[in-house]
């Protein structure tokens, strides 16, 4: 028995190859900073998998780099580039949404790192759980607009997810070890964004350019808007309830304009725990290709010593109503998230566009939400309709 069990863990250590690695959205902040852990640890990881939406030339880079087995592209219309980039390398290449779908499901894929912006995320996402793959989930939205209908699906598949959500990897950190039941409170940090210290009337006239100025963090265009607004802040809150699976009421935002608190959990005994870090995205992606296991040198340390304050302050709701739409969504339950997300994504296009106020971001969701009908237990045909629908009615009023 003993030399069976040796002879195993021989023939485990001699078949051991990097894990497979899908990244979806792989042109993107997430994307590049996630293929650039891969390929520094080619010990570790290969990517076999990339798929981006619509930047064929940057994908095409990054497939000449990279060398996975498959490049995706979402936009139909750029696939003969791709084709006639990648043919002569060997590289397969697909386009579509389905082929994307197909492609996380692969037999050398082991995990997926859902990195695409928005709405774009479910579809794979749940083609992935039903392959039983594991997910790094940085697309936050694929909870927001489909909690209940992930959390049901995982509860059916071999599939595990590992945040890359910044204060979601913190919290999955302070709650190592620790018994749920002595959990009393989640705290997520939020930087404030850039308008933190804006008059109210300032924010009314705020342009695209003002808002893209995020004070800690760079990252894609649409999520910088969303911190501006405190969206992003409202939608990490869903995106906890459901990873964690604690209720709405147990989480809550607090603004640290540092942005070194990554987040925080309080005890029952009183203790609150929390992991500090540089704003940098490395370290929470590391920690979710490596399923909990630190990497050494993910990110620069931080020097504490060079912080003379850390300071936090309650978020000012009525600058910021957008935040209030977490608690909002999560009382209306149903598919009222999946309208907020749809809305917001509509909402944030026009107003990089130019097209709207930053204020009229909250009125066109809360006009939206309000008009759409509203599904109780939807399934994913009903996630479709509501997208749909709801992106239409937010442009007829924009
Ligand atoms: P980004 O805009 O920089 O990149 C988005 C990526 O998605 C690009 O590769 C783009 O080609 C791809 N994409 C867009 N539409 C697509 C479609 N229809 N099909 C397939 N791919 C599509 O965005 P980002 O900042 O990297 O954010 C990605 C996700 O990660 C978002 O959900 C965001 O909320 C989340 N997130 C980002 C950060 C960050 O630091 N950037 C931090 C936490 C969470
Ligand atoms: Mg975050």
């Amino acid at each position: 028995m003993f030399l069976v069990n040796f002879v195993v863990e021989i023939q485990k250590t001699m078949v051991k190859t990097p894990k497979n690695i899908a990244v979806i959205g792989a042109t993107g902040s997430i994307g590049t900073q996630t293929l650039e852990i891969i390929s520094s640890h080619p010990e570790l990881y290969r990517a076999t998998v990339i798929a981006a939406g619509r930047r064929v030339d940057d994908l095409i880079a990054l497939a000449r780099k990279h060398r996975p087995a498959l490049a995706v592209i979402a936009d139909v219309n750029k696939y003969s580039v791709l084709l006639d980039a990648l043919e002569p390398l060997g590289i397969e290449t697909a386009a579509g949404e389905q082929a994307l779908c197909d492609a996380v499901c692969r037999d050398d894929v082991d995990m997926v790192v859902t990195a695409t912006v928005g709405y774009s995320g479910l579809a794979p996402t749940i083609a992935a759980i039903k392959a039983g793959k594991d997910i790094a989930l940085a697309n936050k939205e694929t909870l927001v607009v489909a909690g209940q209908y992930i959390t049901e699906l995982l509860a059916k598949s071999k599939s595990r997810v590992f945040p890359v959500d910044s204060e979601h990897s913190a919290i999955y950190q302070c709650l190592d070890g620790e018994d749920r039941a002595n959990v009393k409170k989640l705290i997520i940090t939020a930087s404030g964004g850039p308008f933190r210290k804006w008059t109210a009337e300032q924010m009314a006239n705020a342009k695209a350019s003002d808002a893209l100025k995020h004070p800690n963090w760079s990252m894609g265009a649409k999520i910088t808007i969303d911190s501006a607004t405190m969206m992003n802040k409202a939608f990490e809150i869903i995106e906890a309830k459901w990873l964690f699976g604690f209720d709405g009421d147990q989480i809550e935002a607090v603004v640290h304009p540092q942005s070194i608190v990554h987040s925080m959990v309080e005890f029952t005994d009183g203790a609150i725990k929390a992991q500090l870090g540089l704003p940098d995205m490395k370290l929470p992606i590391a920690y979710a290709l490596g399923e909990g296991k630190r990497l050494p040198g993910a990110e620069k340390p931080l020097r504490i010593s060079d912080y003379a304050a850390l300071t936090f302050e309650r978020p000012d709701i009525e600058k910021f109503p957008c935040l209030t739409l977490a608690q909002e969504a999560m009382r209306r339950g149903g598919n009222s998230a999946c309208v907020i997300n749809a809305a917001n994504e509509i909402a944030v296009a026009a107003f990089l566009d130019g097209k709207i106020g930053f204020n009229d971001i909250y009125s066109t969701i809360i006009r939206t939400l309000d008009a759409m009908p509203y599904i109780e237990t939807p399934g994913y045909a009903d996630f479709v309709a509501t997208n749909n629908e709801a992106r239409m009615f937010a442009t007829s009023i924009i």
